[in-house]
């Protein structure tokens, strides 16, 4: 589906959240059954994934006025079952707005809450070595700088290995950040974008010369 076709049908979507006469609970009512059907056919056609750009979408909770704002949906109107968005959409869909960890979790997510809603931490990636049959879980979590805060964006990894030694050879290094790097290197142009700098596991990042 290209780039064009996927706005066409977000356009419907948003025009449905903002002007159907749903009450969302009201599961029998006539009005809902409608508005059900006609979400159900949109969102069909987009696929899974990420509403706007079909990619993979991790799990987490953004504050309520920002998701509003990230589906085009009007305040005051309800806004659930609105579909997933990757956090390069959210990310983009919001500029120049920068991301703060306070967007996350129902009420905000604060960092020395354990529980609280990691973005980025699902899903877990994994790879298993072909010639010793290990298997190896990744998982990674990105930290935005509250306002006020430090301007640095990190993310930290975390890896486990199944039947396999605890050190990490070279080889299992690098597929594990090959795989790393297709979920974040939206990062490293939205740290640009937003003159933020990026530590991974502590160490700071190059980022290229030419914001995107
Ligand atoms: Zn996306």
């Amino acid at each position: 589906m290209t780039n064009e076709e996927r706005a066409v049908i977000n356009a419907k979507i948003e025009q449905l959240w903002n002007t159907a006469p749903a009450v969302i609970g009201d599961y029998n009512g006539v009005e809902w059954k409608k508005f059900e059907r006609a979400r159900n056919r949109l969102f069909k056609k987009l696929g899974p994934g990420c509403r706007y750009c079909g990619g993979q979408t991790e799990f987490f909770m953004l504050r309520n006025d920002l998701w509003h704002k990230v589906v085009g949906v009007e305040p005051g109107r309800r806004c659930y079952g609105a579909g997933y968005v990757c956090l390069a959409c959210v990310a983009d869909r919001l500029f120049p707005r920068q991301l703060y960890d306070s967007d996350f979790g129902e009420e905000g997510r604060n960092a020395d809450d354990a529980d609280a809603v990691r973005p980025g931490l699902n899903p877990m990636l994994d790879w298993t070595d072909p010639e010793t049959g290990h298997q190896y879980e990744f998982g990674f979590a990105i930290a935005y700088p509250n306002e006020g805060a430090e301007p640095v964006v990190k993310i930290e990894t975390m890896t486990e290995v199944y039947g396999g030694p605890e050190e990490l050879w070279d080889v299992v290094w690098d597929q594990l950040f090959e795989q790393l790097y297709e979920h974040i290197d939206w990062v490293e142009d939205y740290c640009q974008a937003h003159g933020l700098k990026l530590f991974i596991d502590g160490e700071e990042q190059k980022l290229g010369e030419a914001a995107s």
